[in-house]
């Protein structure tokens, strides 16, 4: 019945939201029949869950939402997705992106972007943008995402959602089509942080599939969200604030502030110098990997290839030239460009030192708090098109949401009311980064401001 439901509301709202890509009704419903027989068991047996685009499956295809992948079928189950299955879920079809997870607003996804369920004449955010959606008009009880520089989190606090941003490293990305590969993590969207919590715990752990999957032991009680956090103490980055935020974003944060301070947290102030510089190290670091990620879709091993010549290089160029939408060939060359002899120690190198730094602020931040609480963007969601003629203005509206990657810390973006700045009320989140590894406490931390 449940899956029914869902089946049935998609059928109904997502030909005008676009939330999804594929939907696999009739495998749902038998995997859904497994469960009622009993045959198919554990702590999400039965639950209905959307699957970005991004993820390999064995059944459908993955197509990353590129023409390039397009009808592609995965001979695999990315491990982070046969555990949910193993745990019980059962997944309603591949929720739509933007293409190889770039962008921020699902309108640079290859088959049509997916629209903001608040207001569709706006876009969801992205790169996760059919997984927000599909969480908010509830086409799905859970939904899994990637974040790279905001993609769970951005389009999360767009729609007015849960997003989760686990730590590098605690959850396999073995079966992830690679964007870039020292920051990509995969993560949950959901309507409650408890529903965040229990998907998460189904992905965690150590696989020896992936060897940047870290063996950390996935903590017993991570569900356990009610539980006492214990004595927080809340980290305020100047650096956040004051700046491009809309008032109502900064008057959401004073609201998540009070309410920490009502349940006895302290607030103190902190530093994080090098905020300035993620826009553009992020922007350095993940164009370098996708230049290299994707130097695989050459025409020849899978992927597109050209019908207009025979000729071997001719074939690599046409290929690619016809199957990457104009994001990712601008990424391919940024990328390109700063890893080139001559410009490699001046733009990567240097790169990879600020990243450094700006971990090294964390560290420093987390001496004197548990968490940083900030805006997970500075203002409600844009109009489609407002932004996709100026990719800088679209970079720049990851500015509170890559420092967290670039740190490998977790980070989780929780609805934090509504913005009218725009003439109409859409929803904002509020962000807090945690510790490395600490979900468990950054949850409790979140739950007490749900
Ligand atoms: N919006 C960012 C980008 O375009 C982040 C994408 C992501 O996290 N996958 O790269």
């Amino acid at each position: 019945e449940v899956v029914r439901g869902y089946l049935d509301r998609i059928a109904s709202c997502d030909g005008t939201l676009c939330a999804y890509e594929e939907v696999w009704a009739e495998a749902a419903l038998e995997r859904a029949a497994a469960v009622d027989r009993g045959e198919v068991t554990g702590p999400l047996a039965g639950v209905p869950i959307g699957v970005k685009a991004l993820f390999c499956t064995a059944s459908g295809t993955t197509t990353a939402s590129s023409k390039m992948l397009e009808g592609y079928r995965s001979p695999f189950t990315a491990t982070s997705i046969a555990r949910l299955e193993a745990a019980g879920a059962v997944v309603l079809g591949k929720t739509r992106m933007d293409e190889f997870a770039m962008g921020s607003s699902g309108e640079n996804c290859g088959f049509g972007a997916t629209r903001n369920p608040w207001d569709t004449d706006r876009v969801p955010g992205g790169s996760s943008s059919g997984s927000a959606a599909a969480i908010a008009a509830d086409l799905c009880a859970g939904a899994i995402g990637t974040d790279t520089g905001g993609s769970i989190r951005q389009p999360a606090a767009l729609c007015g959602v849960v997003g989760l941003k686990p730590t590098y490293g605690r959850i396999s990305r073995w079966g992830m089509v690679a964007f870039a590969s020292s920051l990509d993590q995969a993560g949950p969207l959901t309507h409650t942080v408890e529903d965040a919590a229990l998907l998460l715990a189904a992905m965690s752990g150590g696989d020896p599939l992936d060897s940047t999957c870290a063996d950390e032991p996935v903590p017993d009680d991570l569900t356990d969200v009610d539980a006492d956090p214990g004595k927080i103490r809340l980290g305020l980055p100047r650096q956040y604030f004051g700046g491009g935020n809309t008032a109502d974003v900064e008057a959401a944060v004073e609201r998540a502030k009070a309410v920490f301070a009502d349940a006895g947290a302290e607030l103190v102030e902190i530093d994080l110098p090098h905020t300035d510089y993620g826009i553009p190290v992020y922007y350095i670091v993940a164009t370098a990997e996708a230049s290299s990620n994707l130097a695989r879709y050459d025409g020849i091993h899978y992927g597109h290839r050209t019908a207009t010549t025979d000729d071997l290089v001719e074939l690599y160029a046409a290929s690619r030239s016809e199957g990457f939408g104009p994001e990712v060939k601008r990424r391919i060359m940024l990328g390109t460009y700063a890893l080139s002899s001559g410009y490699y120690d001046a733009y990567y190198n240097r790169a990879l030192k600020v990243r450094r730094l700006i971990r090294q602020d964390f560290d420093a931040a987390f001496e004197r708090c548990d968490a940083v609480l900030c805006p997970t963007t500075p203002g409600p969601a844009f109009r489609i098109g407002a932004k996709t003629d100026d990719p800088l203005a679209m970079y720049l509206n990851d500015i509170y949401t890559v420092n967290a990657p670039l740190a490998g810390l977790p980070a989780i973006s929780v609805p934090g009311g509504m913005d009218d700045s725009e003439g109409r009320a859409l929803p904002i989140g509020v962000q807090l980064i945690g510790r490395p590894f600490d979900e468990a406490r950054m949850l409790r931390i979140a739950r007490v401001y749900e």
